[in-house]
């Protein structure tokens, strides 16, 4: 878990939501990232609604900026993609015990969702990403991606991850000369995370 605090946004209303990835995607463009990631807290209240505190909150909305900016910079040409890859974070599953059917293959690596619980949310992000044509993978940790991208020779990635990982992960892309896109965590974690469903459809 690469940011030293835990964060929840699932209390944000979908509009609320929206708005603000909608305008840290507009502030991306200014490149004013610390002075405005500082006003957009206070905007939506963030540091209260979340129990962060005022550094956290400004370090969280500065890597959501930094992740809008990256995906509308690389949106066309991602869209050109035809080989496309889904990464899923493992511990959005709804078990991370044996209670969780998935059988992970080292190999690849990742985890293979057997759809044991209807209502988990890696059960629903796999169907959804299938059914856009993308191959599916259930990752235990952002390292796994390299690999991943590599063998499968893809053009083409959309990554689930906080927002931290989601800026380790560019570096990756450009080296590797992929375009992406990110959705970030609305509740990171090790267990139980969460990401915003309608955000990732607006990206597939
Ligand atoms: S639906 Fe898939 S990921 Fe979720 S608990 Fe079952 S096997 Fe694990």
């Amino acid at each position: 878990m690469p940011y030293g605090f835990i964060y929840d946004l699932t209390k944000f209303s979908q509009s609320a939501f929206n708005i603000l990835l909608q305008t840290a995607c507009e502030i991306g463009v200014t490149k004013l990232f610390s002075i405005n990631a500082k006003r957009l807290v206070k905007f939506f209240n963030l540091d209260q609604l979340t129990g962060l505190n005022l550094a956290e909150a400004v370090t969280l909305v500065e890597d959501l900026i930094e992740v809008q900016n990256a995906n509308s910079l690389q949106r066309k040409r991602f869209e050109k993609a035809e080989n496309r890859a889904l990464l899923v974070p493992h511990c959005a599953r709804s078990h991370m015990d044996r209670q969780c059917m998935a059988d992970f293959n080292p190999e690849i690596p990742s985890y293979n969702c057997n759809s044991c619980q209807e209502d988990c949310l890696v059960n629903k992000v796999g169907k959804l990403g299938k059914e856009k044509g993308y191959d599916v993978y259930v990752i235990p940790g952002g390292s796994c991606a390299e690999k991943i991208l590599r063998d499968k020779k893809y053009n083409g990635v959309v990554g689930i991850a906080c927002g931290h990982e989601l800026k380790m992960a560019l570096d990756l892309l450009k080296k590797l000369d992929i375009p992406g896109q990110g959705v970030i965590l609305t509740r990171n974690g090790c267990a139980n995370t969460n990401f915003n469903m309608e955000s990732l459809k607006r990206l597939l």
